[in-house]
């Protein structure tokens, strides 16, 4: 780390700062780091630099010079084309530099970045996150990380401005592995309750009312808490977008396939959401697997 800075303040790029990364990135700038901001649109990087970021003209302005590195995009082509491509993070990232992959993308990728990255001399970890904007938001995320202990360890500060809970939980794609577990089980819950919200529509019965004794009981679960009340007044602005769970539960079929496990009740929850995105609703909130529930009951 340079000797200029003021200790424990680290120079940091930040690239795709979107509905998770732009908050994030904020986090590390009141976190007393130096960040310089990239986006593909420019009125990003211009709101990022209105609250104390820097802003870069291009990933290789960004990237240079920078201690640490952090990617926040959609998916895997984009992640390949912003570190592999040309102009790219390993173009220009200093020898010994840290590249953090905060995306949700297949782990085959986070392991062929590495593999891509070690030639170069820039250490590399996959640490999606889950907790949504809220949690972005609030620097309340979950952060799963896959990579060496090692780095891990050095990045530990950085994690810790932007979420709670932090944990290393394997070789590089383990941290993705993890994040696909997560999506399948939020995927799941969100058409389970869809389902209760339907039941008890259809039977006469006060939806709101009914949630809330099952957030109290058994059922209860993080969903039932933040989503309840929106899912029941059918708001569905994103939040986390159809679209992106779409690709998510790709990610997780892909992964059983490669493991060799049967997950059955995942398959169900992809065929629903590939269903919402072909039925239109690819750019509202996951929460909107509720539409297609209703109307496999022709209650649409
Ligand atoms: P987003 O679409 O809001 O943000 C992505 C940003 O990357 C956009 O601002 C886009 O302009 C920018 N971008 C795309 N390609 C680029 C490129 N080549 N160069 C520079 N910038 C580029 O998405 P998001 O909701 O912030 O999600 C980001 C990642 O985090 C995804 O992998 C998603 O699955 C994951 N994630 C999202 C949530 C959530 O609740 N939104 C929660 C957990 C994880």
């Amino acid at each position: 780390m340079a000797a200029a800075r003021e200790e424990g303040s680290v120079k940091i790029a930040f690239i795709g700062l979107g509905i998770m990364g732009m908050p994030m990135a904020k986090h590390l700038v009141a976190a007393g780091h130096t960040v310089s901001g990239y986006n593909r649109s420019r009125a990003k990087v211009d709101e990022f630099a209105a609250d104390g970021g820097t802003a870069a003209a291009s990933v290789t302005d960004a990237v240079q010079g920078a201690d640490v590195v952090i990617t926040m995009l959609p998916n895997h082509p984009e992640v390949e084309e912003v570190v592999l491509g040309q102009g790219g993070v390993l173009e220009s990232a200093e020898p010994g530099a840290l590249l953090i992959d905060m995306s949700t993308i297949r782990p085959e990728t986070s392991i062929a970045i590495a593999e891509a990255a070690r030639d170069k001399n820039v250490r590399v970890l996959d640490a999606p996150v889950s907790g949504g904007e809220a949690g972005a938001k609030q620097a309340a995320l979950s952060i799963m990380v896959g990579g060496e202990e090692a780095d891990f360890a050095a990045a530990r500060p950085v994690f810790e401005a932007l979420g709670k809970t932090v944990v290393h939980v394997g070789p590089h794609g383990a941290g993705q592995v993890v994040k696909a577990a997560n999506q399948l089980v939020v995927g799941g819950i969100y058409g389970l309750v869809s389902e209760a919200i339907v039941l008890m529509e259809a039977s006469g019965v006060d939806a709101k009312t009914g949630l809330d004794v099952l957030a109290g009981g058994l059922a209860a679960n993080r969903i039932l808490d933040l989503k309840r009340e929106s899912m029941v007044a059918r708001q569905f602005q994103p939040g986390f977008r159809i679209d992106l769970h779409h690709k998510d539960m790709g990610i997780a079929t892909d992964a059983a396939r490669q493991a060799d496990v049967a997950l059955p009740m995942t398959g169900l929850v992809a065929q629903l959401l590939a269903a919402a995105r072909a039925m239109g609703h690819g750019s509202l909130d996951h929460s909107a697997l509720l539409k297609v529930v209703e109307q496999l009951s022709g209650r649409a």
